[in-house]
């Protein structure tokens, strides 16, 4: 499954589409730790799929086992600090 993955991973890459996306757009990826159940953002990445394990490490716990639960999109257009 791992090899498979990143196969995958590679194969995504040489999409255009999908650099393109992530600059007009900004996803954001949250992961949610397998150890301590913590949830956590980051700037999505080519490969990132809804409940896709990820090697990546936990701030909180620093386990490096982590699913892939939402991908969003964040607003960019509203302006910032102003309530
Ligand atoms: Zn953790």
């Amino acid at each position: 499954m791992e090899a498979l993955y990143r196969l995958l991973m590679a194969l995504r890459r040489e999409n255009p589409y999908a650099g393109i996306r992530s600059v007009l757009y900004n996803p954001i990826t949250q992961l949610r730790c397998n150890s301590c159940n913590t949830l956590h953002t980051r700037p999505h990445k080519d490969g990132d799929y809804v409940f896709s394990p990820v090697e990546e490490k936990c701030p909180n716990c620093g386990n490096t086992s982590q699913l892939i639960v939402a991908i969003y999109v964040e607003d960019q257009t509203r302006p910032k600090g102003k309530r």
